[in-house]
């Protein structure tokens, strides 16, 4: 990592965090924005034609390749300055645009990226000396990167994948959510303007006004696209891993989270809660299920309640499970599907409880929580919304297979909190997720008050964990025969 947090410095975001994790709110738009500008000035490196985008982002590449490092580094110093100056706007705008999430929590976000997103320290070469002389194995850029990006995080997503593309030596063209455009192009232009006033390029990364699926498609097609990085649902995973290109895919979870008695009961319940309502729970990595030893779980579920959580009966959650999810209909093979309503995914816990005729008027109020058996839905869907379904066990064996099954072999993220290091040590095997979070909120997991670095592209199904400049590297190997060894 180029950033060494000192003390002071850690402390200061943990206590952002819990600062924040009560005090956001939606808010209106309180300026004039769309997928092409924000209160009138135009977005740079955003076009209608996803070919002019290519371009440009394949410019933004020649351009990147003629830095030096120190230079590449600066632009990158830019970036995180503005996205920490910035993060506030691009919040408002975000809750704005989506209707989802919390403005506190996505400024938290935001900070976050800035902060602990990897940049050029992260490209290390190696070096291999013997009898025959030296090797030399580099990591290099790819060329343009086509990057698809959720509506869930989408300007975090967007400025996080640019660091550290761009610190890798890459163009990036990005084809953001339909439903988080301006959030998404907001960031594309803020990359631009850091990397403008830092003496860079004055377009560096690129998007397109209207994306759609036929953008992506000639995204995946064009010849000068030699990686593509998807964060999103298994739809568009499987859409990219299908293109005949190089992929990164970042897919979905469905993390469990196991509580035994040994754990710190009264920490588990804040813990839970505090990760579980991050966000409005929007986070691919927050909690969606628990699994608790059945002579604790009423003691959690009251520490829960001490912590913002509202707890419905199991008739009131069949009834909300009856809003949160309706019916999809495949096109293609007419098959319905129970899905997450897009009315209810990162909305506020009281706006999801108003649905039912539950109607709360606490500014405490963080997540709904309900006891349920493993069949219900709360359990087996990926709702993304504060809504914790809590499931008691007779004992570690029922809990770890029980919570296998709930993530859904996706090996995205699980959790548990335990201070049995037999325990701890089975889920982890077991589970073979690409984040395991012991004892802390989910968000640990991605360094939000915990040891390493940040991403928001979590690369489960690919193999590349949580992506980093290094991710969007290709090795190459130079040999020199003979010479060059100095022992
Ligand atoms: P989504 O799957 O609805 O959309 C992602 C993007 O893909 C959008 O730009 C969408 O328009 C596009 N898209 C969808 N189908 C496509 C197709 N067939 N071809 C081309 N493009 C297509 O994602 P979302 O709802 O914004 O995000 C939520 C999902 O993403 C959740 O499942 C969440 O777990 C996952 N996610 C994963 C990570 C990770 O790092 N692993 C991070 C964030 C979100």
């Amino acid at each position: 990592m180029a950033i060494n947090w000192t003390e002071a410095q850690i402390e200061d975001v943990i206590a952002r965090v819990i600062k924040n994790l009560n005090g956001g709110e939606p808010v209106a738009p309180t300026a004039e924005w769309d997928g092409s500008q924000y209160n009138g000035r135009k977005y740079i490196g955003v076009y209608a034609d996803m070919n002019d985008a290519i371009d440009a982002a394949t410019e933004g590449y020649k351009a990147v390749r003629a830095m030096s490092l120190e230079e590449r580094e600066r632009v990158i110093f830019a970036i995180r300055d503005l996205c920490r100056k910035e993060s506030p706007i691009m919040a408002k705008l975000g809750v704005s645009e989506t209707k989802m999430g919390r403005v506190s929590h996505k400024t938290a976000k935001h900070i976050l990226v800035a902060d602990k997103t990897p940049g050029t320290a992260d490209i290390v070469a190696q070096a291999k000396t013997g009898d025959y002389g030296l090797t030399l194995t580099e990591m290099a850029p790819f060329g343009v990167v086509g990057s698809i990006t959720p509506s869930t995080n989408p300007s975090e997503t967007v400025i996080c994948n640019s660091i550290g593309m761009i610190a890798a030596g890459n163009g990036v063209v990005f084809n953001p959510h339909p439903n988080a455009i301006a959030t998404s192009n907001y960031a594309v232009d803020l990359v631009n303007r850091a990397c403008a006033a830092a003496g860079g390029p004055k377009v560096l990364v690129a998007s397109v006004i209207k994306p759609t699926l036929d953008t992506a498609q000639i995204m995946y097609k064009h010849p000068n696209i030699r990686l593509l990085v998807c964060t999103g649902g298994p739809g568009v995973v499987k859409s990219v891993l299908s293109s005949g290109k190089k992929a990164i895919g970042a897919g979905a979870g469905n993390p469990p989270v196991i509580v035994d008695d040994t754990a710190d009961i009264k920490k588990a319940g804040k813990d839970i809660i505090d990760g579980c309502s991050f966000d409005n729970n929007l986070p691919c990595i927050a909690e969606k299920e628990v699994f608790a030893f059945k002579n604790i779980a009423d003691e959690l579920m009251s520490e829960m309640q001490k912590n913002g959580a509202y707890k419905i009966t199991l008739e009131q959650a069949n009834e909300l499970a009856k809003i949160v999810l309706v019916d999809s209909k495949n096109p293609k093979t007419g098959v319905v599907k129970k899905t997450v309503s897009r009315d209810c995914v990162g909305r506020d816990a009281a706006v999801l409880l108003g649905k039912i005729g539950i109607h709360i008027d606490d500014p405490e109020l963080r997540c709904i929580i309900c006891e349920t058996d493993f069949n219900h839905p709360f359990v087996q869907h990926e709702l993304m919304m504060p809504i914790l379904p809590i499931v008691r066990v007779n004992n570690i064996d029922e809990a770890i297979d029980l919570a296998v099954k709930a993530e859904h072999g996706c090996r995205h993220t699980a959790h548990m909190h335990s201070k049995n290091i037999d325990h701890l040590t089975r889920f982890a095997r077991a589970v073979e997720t690409t984040i395991f979070v012991k004892n802390a909120p989910s968000y640990a997991g991605i360094g939000f008050g915990g040891e390493g670095h940040t991403t928001f592209t979590i690369a489960g199904p690919t193999g590349e964990g949580l992506t980093s400049a290094r991710s969007f590297t290709r090795f190459r190997r130079c040999v020199m025969s003979d010479s060059f060894r100095i022992i």
